[in-house]
């Protein structure tokens, strides 16, 4: 099978010409300008993976959102389910850089991870 997949683990944004099969993986790429390409395809392929970025509201903080993100990347095809889990949920001041917020969300071994400081604001 012949896809055009691009490459987007770096601005440049390659477009690949991967010939690949559920029987034999990737069997060439062309068209990608370094070998970072080839760890991305090959998840692209057959296990593509996304850092989901969003925010959630903080209780008592000096900002009133805090910014989160995925840790690690989390299957593509649930990017809107674990979406769906985040919307709605809230946090409560100090928030640190790195803090889990939610653990393990949906059972996929990724966690939901401050990426801002929040400081407490109210006793
Ligand atoms: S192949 Fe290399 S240069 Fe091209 S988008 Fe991927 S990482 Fe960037």
């Amino acid at each position: 099978m012949n896809d055009t997949v691009i490459c987007i683990v770096c601005p440049v944004s390659c477009p690949v010409e991967v010939d690949w099969s559920e029987d034999e993986g990737i069997n060439s790429i062309q068209g990608h300008l370094c070998r970072l390409a080839h760890d991305f395809i090959q998840s692209e392929i057959f296990d593509p993976k996304r850092m989901l970025t969003t925010s959630m509201p903080v209780d008592d903080g000096d900002w009133p959102l805090v910014s989160v993100k995925s840790d690690p990347a989390i299957p593509k095809a649930m990017m809107l389910e674990v979406m769906d889990a985040v919307i709605g949920l809230r946090t409560e001041a100090p928030v640190r850089v790195g803090d889990v917020l939610i653990e393990n969300i949906l059972d996929t071994g990724c966690n939901i991870v401050a990426t801002r400081n929040v400081k407490r604001v109210k006793a």
